[in-house]
């Protein structure tokens, strides 16, 4: 019988293209799979509303539902709010900052979220974290790099006394590689899935339907989706 400490992994799921994609290479690959997503504000929220659909979906894929196990949420609102407003948690306008990053960007937001979901890991007896961080397409996030995930790695398993393994199947490929990774997973079935229930729009907009979801297809990231989609489908 396999140790399901070996077979366990937590997938950060917060209802993107990515996370989604991420939440099935997961099902394809561990026996036992659980979900974590963070509520911090954000000003598309929208996006933690496609969580149960999305999931909903998944487990209706391969007989995936045998290894789906619970969903955890954590609210980090009131935590992100008190280190100061940007674009991504207030009505402020997305623009470039002076460093080259989008005003999107919660300084280390990803550092906090591995800290919780390797804490949850911990507590569920789960070895591998998965998530959808990439520096291919990464609009230039220093805590989506693979030194920085790898140097997360190293001081979650030192801090924690675990082997955890975080897992980054999106990190070396692009948008266009993210849906054929999804067709790969799922085929089509997977593919529809994640273009009708998965939100990436900074906006929060789902009330017009493009050939790859629902979005204002104007801000970065829907020009972002797009554009792979575009293409994948060429
Ligand atoms: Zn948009």
């Amino acid at each position: 019988m396999t140790d399901p400490i070996d077979t366990g992994a937590l997938v950060l799921f917060s209802g993107g293209q990515d996370s989604a994609t991420c939440l099935a290479w997961a099902l394809a690959r561990f026996a036992r799979v659980e979900t974590v997503g963070f509520a911090y504000g954000q000003r598309h929220e929208v996006e933690l509303s496609c969580r149960a659909p999305l999931r909903h979906g998944m487990a209706a894929l391969h007989n995936w539902h045998h290894r789906l196990g619970p969903d955890h949420t954590i609210d980090m609102g009131p935590a992100l709010a008190g280190i100061g407003a940007t674009a991504l948690t207030s009505e402020a306008e997305i623009t470039m900052t002076d460093e080259g990053l989008p005003s999107t960007f919660v300084p280390g937001r990803n550092l906090l979220f591995l800290t919780y979901a390797a804490a949850i890991a911990f507590r569920r007896g789960l070895k591998h974290i998965v998530g959808g961080m990439c520096e291919t397409d990464y609009s230039g996030y220093p805590d989506c790099r693979d030194d920085t995930i790898k140097a997360m790695q190293l001081a979650l398993n030192l801090g924690m006394n675990r082997r955890f393994v975080l897992d980054t199947p999106l990190m070396w490929i692009d948008k266009a590689g993210t849906w054929a990774l999804a067709h790969a997973l799922g085929g089509q079935p997977l593919v529809d899935l994640i273009v009708e229930h998965s939100h990436s729009c900074y906006l929060g907009t789902r009330t017009t339907r493009h050939p790859w979801g629902y979005g204002c297809g104007t801000c970065p990231a829907c020009a972002l989706r797009e554009a792979g989609w575009t293409r994948w489908c060429s």
